[in-house]
């Protein structure tokens, strides 16, 4: 059963008590899953498939004619769904896209800042107990917006060796070609290195379990990151008059992703709590992932209990959730007040999972209190930004003396020199 709390009784390490979980046991597989990758190539990869997805693999590239097969196979009222979806996060996105910009404030002196997208990108699509063709949008229409030219997916097969339909329809949809039968660590390894068959990309996105998350962090440097999005969380901020059934519906909607997924109630009602708390006990033997909910729940869940909505608040900025549904009477005054969190749900009539596929902003998000620092995933995450400047001889001839003073402080004469030896007869 989740347990309740009280706020003032926790401390902020006791709120939170949130870390990565890459306990070092995971460290240590996934070290040596990255070596064997880079050591044996796509070799590796067909165990790794055998070993974790019970998936014997002859070609890790998805033919064009199973992306065909799969897409002519769904129902067109999905198809319908994943266009209509596909539109939405388009449009959001191309509003994130930034304009260059040039400066010309002095005599003979232009400054200027200039976007280009990355060449490749490699894109990582959870599917390991559960298929996320919400992901590959997600991931990919970025990447087309921000016009990165090519883009790697990789996804794990399942045990019978193919990539599940809805996954490969959803990449018809949003464009993508390049796929690769390959999950975990192991992908993460391939698109960081490459291997006879798979690309190496300039930067990989997505989100993953444990292992995907660790395995990014650990190659990073060789290749970017968007950030860790790892196990997922829900934060309801929820006042006395909110429906304890829908509260209790929508934290499951993140337990049943993940054993280490983490549904968190913060409220200024103890009646709701104890409510809540009741209605999970009810909700949680009705879903067909029961198993894992109910581990989320149990292990990783809290309701957290607030004198008042001041409080909760605060409990919101230091957990910095995933997701944070705010279910009051005025959400648009706390969202004021939001400091920490991926992406922020207005209302009683706002359920996660309308963002989750629908609405049009991003759903790969930053975890485990990484809010703190980090963004949902968007066009910013490819493209990089380049710094020009441009200097006449005479804009440069004004300021030269100064330029070799500064270096010359700092003992660096070759810096000083390279100004001066300009104006020298
Ligand atoms: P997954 O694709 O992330 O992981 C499956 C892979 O994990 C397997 O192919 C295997 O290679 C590897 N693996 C499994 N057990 C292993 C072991 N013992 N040793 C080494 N490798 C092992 O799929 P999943 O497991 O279903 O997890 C999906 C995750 O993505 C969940 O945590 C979910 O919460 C998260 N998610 C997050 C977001 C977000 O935006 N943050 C969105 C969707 C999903």
């Amino acid at each position: 059963m989740i347990r309740i709390y009280d706020f003032d009784a926790l401390s902020p390490e006791q709120i939170l008590n949130r870390d990565l979980r890459a306990e070092k046991n995971v460290e240590d597989v996934v070290d040596a899953i990255i070596a064997d990758v880079r050591a044996r190539g796509d070799a590796a990869l067909k165990e790794y498939a055998l070993k974790f997805d019970g998936a014997e693999i002859d070609t890790l590239q998805v033919t064009q004619e199973e992306i065909d097969a799969a897409f002519a196979a769904t129902d067109p009222d999905f198809l319908e769904t994943l266009r209509m979806a596909a539109a939405n996060i388009e449009a959001f996105h191309r509003q994130q896209v930034h304009k260059n910009f040039v400066m010309n404030e002095q005599d003979g002196v232009i400054l200027g800042q200039k976007y280009t997208p990355i060449e490749k990108a490699g894109v990582y699509v959870p599917g390991g107990t559960a298929a996320y063709p919400s992901t590959v949008l997600m991931d990919v229409i970025p990447a087309k917006v921000a016009g990165v030219k090519e883009i790697v997916m990789t996804t794990p097969a399942g045990k019978d060796g193919k990539v599940s339909p809805v996954i490969l329809a959803a990449a018809a949809t949003a464009g993508v070609t390049k796929i690769f039968k390959t999950g975990g660590a192991q992908a993460v390894a391939a698109l960081a290195y490459g291997t006879e068959s798979v690309p190496a990309v300039d930067k990989i996105v997505g989100p993953g379990n444990i292992y995907v998350a660790t395995a990014k962090r650990k190659v990073y440097g060789k290749v970017g990151i968007d950030m860790i999005a790892g196990p997922s969380e829900i934060l309801v901020l929820a006042d006395g008059k909110c429906n304890p059934a829908w509260v209790a519906a929508d934290l499951l909607s993140q337990a049943e992703h993940d054993k280490l997924a983490s549904p968190v109630l913060v409220t200024d009602s103890a009646e709701l709590a104890e409510a809540v708390q009741a209605e999970l006990e009810v909700q949680i033997p009705q879903l067909p992932r029961a198993a894992i909910a109910r581990a989320s729940v149990d292990d990783n869940g809290k309701i957290i209990v607030c004198d008042d909505l001041r409080k909760a608040i605060e409990a919101c900025n230091i957990i910095a959730p995933e997701h944070l549904e705010v279910c009051v009477d005025d959400p648009f005054a706390v969202l004021n007040e939001i400091k920490n969190a991926g992406s922020i749900f207005l209302g009683r009539n706002v359920p996660e999972a309308l963002g989750d596929y629908f609405a049009g902003p991003n759903h790969t998000l930053p975890t485990s209190g990484t809010a703190r620092f980090s963004s949902p995933l968007g066009v910013d995450d490819f493209v990089k930004k380049s710094s020009f400047i441009y200097y006449t001889r005479e804009a440069l001839g004004k300021v030269q003396e100064r330029i070799a003073d500064f270096a010359e402080r700092e003992g660096l004469h070759a810096h000083a020199r390279s100004v001066t030896i300009r104006y020298e007869e």
